[in-house]
């Protein structure tokens, strides 16, 4: 988590604006498929340290604008910068090469393969990348695997095959897939999805601890994991950004509370690492 907003990368306080280069920045960010406008002129500017919560009712695009930062999709308009470069024609694996790790909202493990060996295909990936090509040392690749297993607390399991996992233990899986790339921006697509309570609660405190190594962009729907995690928030709704604030200043904006059905933000709500289907 960021110290406080403002203090990271500037020199000004919080209340002027930042002058570092954002790792993430979208401008006019838009997707249609077909008739459906699933995203619409997004700008969005994530600094360096952020956790950065985006949030939205079903259907609001949230997967859509990940997909469109990852590459997995191409934008019908709009632009996306990574370190103030433009990556909008870059494929998906030239953006990871860059330092963007991901989960999808949809776990998608390697089932036949244990859960050691999901981790370092994630990281010779990666340092496939860094080295232009040339192979990761088996010895760097365990201390990478073993640290990030060791991080979601799944140091004990790292001989199941990954289908055997329980889907909780998938998720964690994928984010240890993802922490091994040490990615510079971290984005997961509802992570919490699935976890017991005690994973949750394992999982704010790791999202915590990474920002001080990384940028995060987090999809999620537990409003609670939000509220703890978030630095700021930014609210999708029908495919455009409706507001952007702190966690407090989200919790008391009125267009966020008509847009959850009138109801207030549901900071407590009843699904506290409940699974619900993805
Ligand atoms: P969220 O993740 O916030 O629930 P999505 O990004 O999945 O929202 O979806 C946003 C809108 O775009 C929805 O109306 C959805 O039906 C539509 N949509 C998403 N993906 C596709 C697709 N591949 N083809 C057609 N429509 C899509
Ligand atoms: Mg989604």
């Amino acid at each position: 988590m960021a110290v406080a907003t403002g203090t990271i990368g500037t020199t000004g306080t919080a209340t002027e604006p930042r002058t570092a280069t954002p790792v993430l920045e979208t401008r006019g960010l838009s997707k249609s498929f077909g008739g459906v406008d699933a995203v619409i002129d997004v700008d969005i500017s994530v600094p360096e340290h952020e956790v950065r919560a985006l949030i939205g009712p079903n259907g609001a695009g949230k997967s859509t604008f990940t997909g469109l930062v990852v590459g997995r999709m191409e934008p019908t308009r709009g632009s996306v910068r990574f370190d103030g470069r433009d990556i909008t024609a870059l494929a998906a694996h030239e953006r990871i090469r860059l330092g963007i790790a991901y989960t999808f909202q949809i776990t998608s493990v390697f089932a036949e393969l244990d859960v050691r060996e999901n981790v370092a295909l994630a990281v010779r990936r990666a340092v496939a990348g860094l080295n232009l090509g040339r192979r990761a040392r088996p010895r760097q690749v365990r201390q990478r695997v073993d640290e990030a297993l060791e991080r979601v607390g799944l140091q004990a399991r790292t001989a199941t095959l990954a289908g055997d996992l329980a889907y909780g233990h998938q998720r964690l899986l994928e984010i240890a897939m993802g922490l091994a790339q040490a990615p510079r921006l971290f984005i997961m697509d509802e992570p919490t999805q699935g976890l017991a309570p005690d994973e949750t609660e394992r999982f704010v405190a790791l999202v915590r601890e990474l920002s001080a190594s990384t940028t995060i962009l987090l999809i999620e729907h537990n409003m609670p994991v939000v509220m703890a995690c978030a630095d700021r928030i930014s609210v999708l709704e029908a495919g455009r950004l409706l507001a952007e604030g702190t966690p407090a200043e989200i919790r008391a904006n009125e267009a966020v509370q008509a847009a959850y059905l009138g109801r207030e933000v549901p900071v407590d709500g009843p699904d506290v690492g409940a699974g619900g289907s993805p």
